[in-house]
């Protein structure tokens, strides 16, 4: 009897992992690393709780790290087969792998100098070179639903779910001893109506459905985040000051360039300079300007009047540090993106040093701020900060936009369900917090009246 069973995202939000096994083989879906706390984080270290080298092939729904930041660990423990995602997945996982490498070897390097560490020397959760070779065996799978044979017994088909870039719902077909039964992960669903993606698609029949559930208990802000961003870039132009935005490289920043250029197009604020000082930034945003097959009926009509919708009218190159820097000399109005999202590290603390002080300046926050960040002590109206070892007085306005998110509210996944040709035997709750994931439950046994889980972690479902 085949098998679904949950070693990641169930009672949270990251380290998504879903093991099926059957008679012929064992498949996982999603390899994420945990991120948080010390306890989710410490099971990145510890043993896996199924045999690497056993798993005959995985399948990524997406490039975000906690649906692949742990693939090359499981590569250092034995696995050795095919990753099979979409080519924008595989495109985003070559910028966001090597990137978490770095990050890892980074981390072990300050423990061993400022001899932080129970064990020494620290070691890296794993190297470039791991990420290397877990790149090594990517897949290129289309992601319009057809068939693709993955391993012996199983084989899956691949929707666009609308989140970022290559993001994929994944139906998998489970054959057993002559039946067959097709189990659905929603993956991280987008919002409708999101710029430059198109939307998630409807999901195909299936038995047993995983769906997520990160805002499985809220609602998005009604305040369009375009309409925010007009207002401060009109506000900033007159006073003459600058703009800083802390945004993730892959998908955020892409978003908001998007929505200046149109902006721009629309004549709704002046043409400012526009800076998107982040490496990663620009890699993405080739990605997906790239990758035809996503882009929405709005991008291809905006393609229609300007070679490069994700740019801006007076955009400057920032792709190496003098160019960053150079930035860093400029006067009056202007707008500066950079990474890290929660001003946790990269380029932005060069500007944060610069702009926190400086009363002209805004800083506007576009996603969540994490605690214990420099973006969440700002965000928080500290009236110091350190940064670069620096304490810094913050003089700056302190803006919010709220109504950026790349996942689906509740009502957006419940919109998303209304589209299944027929209901399933079985759903899981899955990728949110207890709370989130558990008001998802309930809105899906609602309205529907479907049979719902919220699976714990380890838990093991039979799929009969
Ligand atoms: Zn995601």
């Amino acid at each position: 009897m085949a098998t679904l069973s949950f070693w990641g995202a169930a009672g949270s939000v990251t380290g998504s992992k879903y093991l099926i096994e059957s008679q012929n083989g064992r498949v996982l879906i999603d390899c994420g690393l945990f991120q948080g706390g010390h306890e989710l984080r410490d099971r990145n270290w510890q043993e896996p709780p199924f045999n690497a080298a056993a798993v005959n092939a995985v399948l990524i729904t997406h490039a975000h790290i906690d649906h692949t930041g742990y693939l090359p660990r499981f590569v250092r423990h034995g696995f050795r087969g095919p990753v099979y995602c979409s080519r924008g997945t595989a495109d985003l996982m070559r910028i966001l792998l090597p990137d978490s490498a770095r990050l890892q070897e980074e981390e072990a390097d300050y423990r061993n100098r400022h001899k932080v560490t129970k064990h020494a020397p620290a070691l890296p959760l794993y190297t470039e070179q791991d990420a290397r070779e877990a790149l090594n065996l990517l897949q290129i799978v289309p992601n319009s639903g057809e068939l693709v044979r993955v391993v012996k017994g199983f084989s899956a088909e691949y929707r666009i779910a609308g989140h970022i870039l290559g993001s994929s719902q994944v139906l998998v077909r489970v054959e057993e001893a002559g039946s067959e039964r097709k189990v659905l992960f929603s993956g991280d669903l987008g919002k409708y109506d999101q710029p430059i993606i198109r939307d998630p698609v409807a999901p195909p029949a299936c038995d047993y459905l995983t769906v997520e559930s990160t805002y499985g208990d809220r609602l998005h802000d009604v305040e369009e985040p375009k309409i925010a961003l007009e207002r401060i870039i009109k506000a900033a132009a007159a006073r003459g000051g600058a703009i800083l935005i802390p945004a993730f490289a892959v998908g955020r920043a892409q978003e908001i360039v998007y929505l200046i250029r149109e902006l721009e197009d629309e004549q709704r604020i002046p043409i400012l300079p526009v800076c998107v000082d982040s490496p990663m930034a620009a890699a993405a945003t080739q990605a997906y300007a790239r990758v035809k097959e996503e882009q929405d009926e709005e991008y291809a009509l905006a393609l229609k009047h300007n070679p490069r919708p994700m740019q801006t009218h007076s955009m400057l190159a920032c792709s190496t540090r003098d160019d960053s820097k150079r930035i860093n000399g400029m006067q009056g109005a202007r707008i500066i993106i950079s990474a890290s999202g929660m001003m946790n590290g990269g380029r932005i603390l060069h500007h944060a040093l610069r702009l926190l002080p400086d009363e002209n300046a805004s800083v506007v926050f576009v996603g969540y701020q994490a605690a214990g960040t420099l973006g969440r002590h700002v965000a928080d109206g500290d009236q110091q900060v350190k940064v670069l070892g620096q304490w810094i007085p913050v003089r700056c306005r302190i803006e919010k936009i709220g109504g950026f998110s790349a996942h689906a509210d509740w009502k957006e996944v419940v919109r998303w369900l209304e589209g299944l040709p027929a209901p399933p035997k079985r759903v899981f709750v899955t990728h949110g917090e207890p709370e989130a994931a558990t008001a998802m439950a309930n809105h899906i046994s609602k309205q529907f009246g479907w049979q719902v889980e919220t699976p714990q972690y380890g838990e093991r479902f039979e799929l009969v």
